[in-house]
């Protein structure tokens, strides 16, 4: 069997080495005392990854999706009004995942390519006087599209209608990757995973959780055992879990988490910003289209390109893992086989960009996709320039 290493689709992503070693640990008895040990650092990195200096942090065993019907679960009640605005695959599923609970959803339909549409979530807000609307979900970033939405307006929404509707983020795609404000930016419930920006295997989720959403806990109805967050609080407290915790993978969370730091936050969110603008100069050098269209809109971590009418992009990535091993993400849903998705998330470089982006072209070619030579070439120009100062200065 072939193993194709490293991986160049939105996630899961690149486990770096120190982290399959960190991960690499003899079984321990999580009902010692020991685990406190892993746990309480678990819990408070998380919380200073997503810049929060009180949320409740709950880590479960479980994927991202889990943390999404955590979130939910907890809060809510059955007929509960529930605001989202379907603009990808991954908002769509969270939508679905509230009808199936019996939330009545106000769908904001937004094109597939666009951010969420923050001033139509303001009058919708400020016309809802008698407060019928319990949560407010937003994708911050969807993963399908390519799109990043800017949860502070989404936070300036509510407030500029003094609506108390729960504001709950997905960020499985973006923490760790992108900027993210869980305090600043007022998030009720801010939902993520660990097979992303933070390098690990898939198997953890993670709710941060703010006073009042802990406090809408206590009363809301929806049915809930496993994801309990009462259940999990109570242990968690005293460095325990309810059941049997991923110790291995909290080992590498918390190595994760020095690795971040070790790097800066803030140079992180720089890297993938930079490989964005690389991505999208290759992109445009060839003659292809990003899916989205708003340059502010677009994510940090991942790109999505569109085929010229009458071409396959599943053709295209069929071709390119062929003949170069490589895997790029395929269109969901409504844009299958329109575009692919180059992600650059997660443990990535300059030197991966450029052999992703060296694929892609070598594939454009070889499928026969209509482009121009040279992306690669832009891609090289936007990279360098983090050096020009330094050249000009020597
Ligand atoms: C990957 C992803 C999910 C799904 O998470 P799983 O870990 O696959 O359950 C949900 N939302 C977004 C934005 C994602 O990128």
């Amino acid at each position: 069997m072939s193993f194709q290493n490293p991986v160049f689709i939105p996630g899961p992503t690149n486990i770096p080495e120190a982290l399959h070693k960190a991960c690499d640990m003899p079984t321990i008895d999580h009902r010692s005392p020991l685990f406190g040990q892993i746990l309480h650092p678990a819990r408070d990195g998380v919380r200073k990854v997503l810049k929060s200096e009180n949320a409740e942090v709950f880590i479960f065993p479980s994927t991202g999706t889990g943390g999404r019907e955590t979130a939910l679960s907890n809060c809510l009640s059955a007929g509960d009004q529930i605001l989202a605005a379907r603009n990808g695959m991954f908002s769509h599923r969270w939508i679905d995942m509230c009808q199936r609970h019996g939330l009545e959803v106000q769908i904001v339909e937004t094109p597939w390519g666009d951010g969420l549409p923050a001033d139509l979530y303001a009058e919708i807000l400020a016309a809802d006087t008698q407060h019928q609307i319990k949560a407010v979900l937003a994708t911050h970033n969807e993963t399908a599209t390519g799109v990043k939405s800017d949860i502070a307006a989404v936070r300036r929404a509510l407030d500029a209608a003094g609506h108390p509707a729960l504001l709950m983020v997905d960020t499985i795609s973006s923490l760790a990757s992108v900027e993210f404000k869980h305090d600043e930016w007022g998030v009720d419930v801010t939902v993520s995973g660990s097979q992303k920006g933070l390098m690990l295997p898939p198997g953890l989720s993670f709710n941060a959780i703010s006073d009042k959403a802990m406090k809408a806990s206590e009363s809301a109805g929806l049915k809930r055992a496993y994801w309990s967050w009462a259940e999990m609080a109570g242990p968690n407290d005293t460095g325990y879990f309810p059941f049997t915790p991923a110790t291995n993978l909290l080992y590498g969370l918390n190595e994760a988490i020095d690795m971040l730091h070790e790097e800066g936050l803030d140079n992180v969110f720089a890297r993938h910003k930079r490989h964005g603008a690389a991505t999208r100069a290759a992109v445009e050098a060839w003659g292809l289209e990003v899916l989205c269209q708003v340059p502010e809109h677009r994510s940090p971590v991942l790109t999505a390109v569109m085929v010229p009418e009458g071409h396959s992009a599943d053709n295209f990535r069929a071709v390119t893992l062929r003949n170069y091993d490589m895997s790029l993400g395929n269109g969901l849903s409504k844009v299958a086989d329109r575009v692919f998705r180059i992600g650059h998330l997660g443990d990535f470089n300059d030197l991966m960009l450029c052999g992703t982006l060296s694929g892609v072209e070598m594939g454009l070619r070889d499928a026969g996709i209509p482009y121009r030579a040279g992306g690669v070439q832009a891609a090289l120009e936007v990279l360098g320039q983090k050096f020009d100062a330094a050249r000009a200065a020597a």
